[in-house]
């Protein structure tokens, strides 16, 4: 029998051993900002290298790129982050806290009929009529709300004004876009491909929270396809079925845990025709997980009309010009780890008041895949030349001398190391090893000169 895990456990678990620290801790942190410790940044590196090789070098017409975090501002005045990448918000002017107008009126009004377009004036009298209180002091004293900008801004060189303004971006779409010309001239790829890259994106959330859920500084996966127009509901239900595939069969997630929502036509962001979101059941709720959005023409048209260059796909078939449309895929990398750890950490019962924390990642996600344990400090010189030939074969390893071997099975378990290789005295006799698995905890013993082919097969295997 599994316990529910509530939020600030595995909160507490990751923090125990290694896997996130709060940031700047010893100044006693920044809020809402994590760092991402040993057995953090292992299984990170993990997962998005599951991701690239799933959606990237897996596939035929796919291709990667790492574009600038700074881009020439005038990619966002295209793109239309500067004037509608935007939250509303509102001061209570008795206790003096902001928060988001639309956040306090879903809170408060039961099925308000709100979303991502109403205007500022709508959500106003919302308010009013409504006579929404702050949260925070109970008062019903507001300002006027006001629209305020999800990009953080920067200034190059010392001199701070409007010219020197950047931007640090906040998806990382517009790297792709602004390359779509390089890309095609260098990769020689014809409609229909994509064009994935993963990093930082950066928004200033009004309300962050809900552990690595919403954070300020964040890394996304996201592939822009390129299509033609009348091949865009084709892919976009491509892209439906690719990522309902990575998450229950490649990421094995529970199916329960996720289901799709489909954003009506007035809840679109401004440059989508369509968008799907794979929700998934955080402790705290129901929440976006990842976002499938037609994004048309939108972003290479204004791209051309601003910049002034030539965006156009030339159809050699026919000789006829066309901008193609784009259907993205787009997920948080923390996000997504987040929902990986929910769904794999689990309180087991062995017996009677005897519970093992597991976290039962899949092979290829695990931190470590083996941890090489000697019974006793005699043998630690001969566990060691056995550590030593699994990392020489590039299969990450750990290594335990401290604690009994029952305490040090517990420890590997809880962070997911997917094998226990015993070290014991009867090893220099037959050159043999006990090999225990996490999650059924058997038992069996193999030739030393076997370990490596047994976990390389495993990782072909997954
Ligand atoms: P939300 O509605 O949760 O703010 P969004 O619709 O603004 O998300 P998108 O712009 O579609 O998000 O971004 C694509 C993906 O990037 C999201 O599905 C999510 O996985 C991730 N993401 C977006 N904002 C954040 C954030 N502040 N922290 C962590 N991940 C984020």
């Amino acid at each position: 029998m599994e316990k529910t895990i509530k939020q600030d456990e595995i909160v507490n678990f990751l923090k125990k051993y290694g896997f996130v620290f709060p940031c700047s801790e010893i100044y006693n942190g920044l809020a809402n900002a994590w760092d991402y410790g040993p057995l953090g940044v292992l299984l990170k590196n993990n997962l998005k290298s599951l991701w690239w090789k799933y959606f990237i070098t897996s596939k035929a017409n796919m291709v990667g790129l790492d574009s600038a975090i700074f881009l020439n501002p005038n990619v966002w005045k295209a793109s239309g982050h500067i004037e509608s990448f935007s939250d509303p918000l509102i001061d209570c002017k008795h206790c003096k806290k902001r928060f988001r107008a639309d956040k306090i009126i879903n809170d408060q009004v039961k099925n308000a009929k709100i979303n991502e377009n109403s205007s500022l004036e709508s959500l106003q009298k919302i308010i009013k009529e409504n006579h929404i209180k702050c949260p925070n002091c109970q008062h019903e004293d507001w300002t006027e709300i006001r629209k305020f900008n999800l990009m953080f801004q920067t200034n190059q060189s010392i001199v701070k004004d409007k010219e020197n303004t950047l931007y640090l971006r906040p998806e990382t779409a517009q790297g792709i876009f602004i390359n779509f010309n390089n890309i095609q001239r260098t990769s020689s790829l014809k409609l229909p491909f994509g064009v994935g890259q993963i990093g930082k994106s950066f928004r200033n959330e009004i309300t962050p929270g809900n552990f690595i859920f919403r954070t300020r500084e964040f890394e996304q996966m996201e592939i822009e396809f390129f299509c033609f127009p009348q091949q865009a509901a084709e892919f976009f239900n491509f892209f439906l079925n690719e990522i309902n595939f990575f998450l229950l069969k490649k990421l094995k997630l529970n199916k329960e845990k996720i289901k799709t929502y489909e954003h009506p036509k007035n809840d679109l962001s401004h440059y989508a025709k369509r968008t799907i979101d794979f929700q998934y059941r955080f402790p705290h709720g129901w929440s976006e997980l990842w976002g499938l959005s037609n994004r048309t023409d939108y972003d290479l048209l204004n791209h051309q009309k601003n910049s002034g260059k030539n965006l156009m796909y030339l159809d050699q078939k026919n000789g006829k010009k066309i901008i193609p449309y784009v259907i993205e895929p787009s997920v948080g990398v923390e996000r997504l780890l987040y929902a990986i750890i929910c769904d794999t950490f689990t309180y087991q019962k062995i017996k009677d008041n005897d519970y093992r924390e597991v976290l039962c990642l899949s092979y290829e996600l695990c931190p470590y895949k083996v941890a090489v344990l000697p019974l006793s400090v005699s043998l630690i010189n001969d566990a060691k030349e056995i550590y030593q030939q699994i990392l020489n074969a590039n299969i990450s390893a750990t290594f335990a001398t401290s604690g009994s071997i029952g305490k040090r099975y517990r420890k590997q378990d809880a962070i997911g190391t997917y094998y226990c290789l015993t070290i014991d005295f009867e090893t220099a006799n037959d050159q043999c090893v006990t090999v225990r698995h996490r999650d059924t905890m058997r038992q069996k013993r193999i030739k030393i000169s076997e370990i490596n082919n047994f976990l390389s097969k495993k990782m072909i295997n997954e």
